[in-house]
């Protein structure tokens, strides 16, 4: 027996559908994870249940004692962060009318740097068009600039997009600076070598996914 239908509706209401650790929105990718493991006598209750994402959920479960490496969370510190968390979006904590000022005026800049960036790199196919020298120099400049700790948010939701956006754009420059990718061609253009096959293949690939990863992010910015 797992956790019965009154706990599971209970605990993705408590959270309202985020993950408890990384507080991420993350609808039906969830899982209820018993916090003191049945094997060792924990109960299918509300109070041995936690929410998390997928992530989560591995990192918390994969811990091996055998092994150590890291420090594993413990029970208690399992329940606290979850208390909290609970009670955090119970305030309405998860609302934007909250970002502090701070984080707000934060917030608008960063819209302004990455927006037209990101729209510019969504409609790029890397592997077949030619795109602008100056992308790769302000894609570096933005990732300097948003990895820095003073711009860091207190809000974890819009730290977390923040960092997965920065995150991504570093995955696309780490191309751009390898010169095995791309060549300069007139009007300060880069554009792909178109060999050898395989990194064609993976650039293909790889650019979509981050175009795609990007998009997502984009649409999460735009709720705000
Ligand atoms: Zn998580």
């Amino acid at each position: 027996m797992g956790f019965s239908k009154e706990v599971i509706v209970s605990a993705l209401t408590a959270c309202k559908r985020h993950c408890c650790i990384c507080e991420r929105s993350v609808k039906t990718k969830i899982e209820l994870h018993h916090i003191k493991q049945k094997s060792k006598g924990g109960k299918d209750s509300f109070d041995n249940c936690i929410p998390l994402c997928f992530d989560c959920h591995a990192e918390v479960g994969s811990y091996n004692n055998e092994h150590p490496k890291g420090n594993k969370y413990s029970e208690k510190e399992l329940k606290k962060i979850r208390d909290d968390f609970y009670q955090k979006i119970d305030n309405g904590f998860m609302n934007i009318d909250t970002l502090n000022d701070s984080d707000n005026e934060k917030f608008q800049i960063f819209k302004e740097d990455v927006i037209d960036i990101i729209e510019g790199i969504i409609d790029t196919d890397f592997a077949a068009q030619p795109f602008s020298l100056e992308l790769t120099n302000e894609l570096s400049l933005i990732v300097e600039k948003w990895k820095k700790r003073k711009n860091s948010f207190d809000n974890k939701i819009i730290e977390n997009i923040k960092n997965d956006i920065v995150h991504q754009l570093q995955c696309l420059s780490r191309y751009f600076i390898l010169n095995d990718y791309f060549h300069l061609i007139s009007g300060d253009r880069l554009i792909f070598n178109n060999y050898p096959l395989e990194k064609l293949e993976e650039l293909r690939s790889d650019t979509l996914d981050i175009r795609r990863s990007l998009n997502n992010l984009l649409e999460k910015i735009d709720m705000y």
